[in-house]
């Protein structure tokens, strides 16, 4: 299929165009390249510099390209930043994907993929998180990834849209061959976070909050290969080819891990000391995240390749040792 490849230069993204190739698809990318990567996207790939709330140019694109399915990666996701700048998020994350759709309905196409979170939930009842747990997220980015999820429920019945929804727990890792990885602009995430404190490119980590009720005080949350979500998408197109058909899935290892285990495990792969701080909460956190993926692996035939937080690190490692500024942007 030609895919068209929404936010394709981002971490995420780029990831699953290179798992599009290797099944046998065409990923066309759209990034505006405001936090993507040039270098990030295969060598060949039809690349497009646009916005997504650019409706006319999204519109030449699915024309120009003859793009069947698009997926949809391109969002803000800093938790911390949603809370302190919510109209950004509200601004980037719903309207430019309701122009997004609008692109598409006009040109007739219907099938769409696309990247939510775990953070829709807020602070579950219960442990694994379920897709029929009720969502009620705490921070902003959250709300806005739960927004589109809504109307996208409401597109999907009114213009014959068929979509798949896809929960993220905490995306990590990088490509096993070590060419592609995370690179964000500001960083805020945990293990790359904690390489640059070990390698001395940064200052002492920032543990945030340990006095959590979780058993060592920090959260826990489940870290996902990149390419184990990537492979998801892609198996859940044979199911899109129904009009109005919809499917929500969350995707994550089931396993949850601590910041110091993360940490633990950092200390592992790199040999070298993660020096670190205590420092109080930080806004928007949950205590816990870990998903239930049940689902996709029963209905998408999903499997988790990488199911500890070790040999995820181990790839994130080779990417981050050999790249130590990124792509260099
Ligand atoms: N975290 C931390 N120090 C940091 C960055 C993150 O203690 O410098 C914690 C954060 O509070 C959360 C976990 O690590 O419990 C994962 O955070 P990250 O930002 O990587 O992902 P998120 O869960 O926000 O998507």
């Amino acid at each position: 299929m030609n895919v068209l490849v929404v936010g394709g230069a981002g971490y995420i993204g780029s990831h699953c165009v290179r798992q599009l190739i290797a099944a046998g698809h065409r990923p066309v990318v759209l990034d505006n390249l405001v936090y993507g990567h040039r270098a990030a996207v295969a060598p060949g790939v039809a690349f497009h510099v646009a916005d997504l709330g650019d409706e006319a140019a999204v519109r030449r694109v699915l024309v120009a390209e003859k793009i069947e399915l698009v997926m949809h990666f391109a969002a803000y996701c800093y938790v911390g930043e949603s809370v302190t700048d919510p109209l950004k998020y509200y601004f980037n994350n719903v309207s430019a994907t309701l122009h997004l759709l609008q692109a598409m309905r006009a040109e007739k196409v219907t099938k769409f993929v696309f990247s939510s979170t775990c953070a829709t939930f807020g602070i579950p009842a219960r442990m694994p998180i379920t897709e029929d747990l009720p969502q009620a997220p705490i921070n902003p980015y959250g709300q806005t990834k739960l927004d589109v999820e809504n109307a996208l429920k409401s597109v999907a019945l009114a213009h014959g849209f068929s979509f798949a929804v896809f929960r993220y727990f905490n995306a990590a890792g990088a490509a096993e061959d070590g060419t592609i990885g995370e690179d964000h602009h500001p960083e805020t995430h945990l293990i790359p976070l904690a390489f640059a404190a070990a390698t001395g490119r940064r200052g002492a980590l920032q543990v945030f909050g340990t006095d959590y009720p979780t058993p060592d005080g920090t959260c826990l949350r489940d870290y996902v290969h990149v390419d184990d979500l990537s492979r998801a998408h892609i198996a859940v197109f044979g199911r899109l080819a129904t009009p109005g058909a919809k499917f929500f899935y969350n995707l994550g290892t089931g396993t949850p891990t601590s910041v110091f285990e993360v940490i633990r495990a950092v200390e592992t792969v790199t040999g070298k000391k993660v020096p670190y701080t205590l420092a109080p909460r930080r806004a928007g956190d949950p205590p816990e995240l870990y998903a239930d993926s049940s689902k996709a692996m029963r209905e998408l035939a999903w499997q988790v390749k990488f199911k500890t937080i070790d040999p995820i690190v181990e790839t994130a490692w080779r990417w981050h040792s050999a790249h130590p500024d990124g792509f260099g942007k």
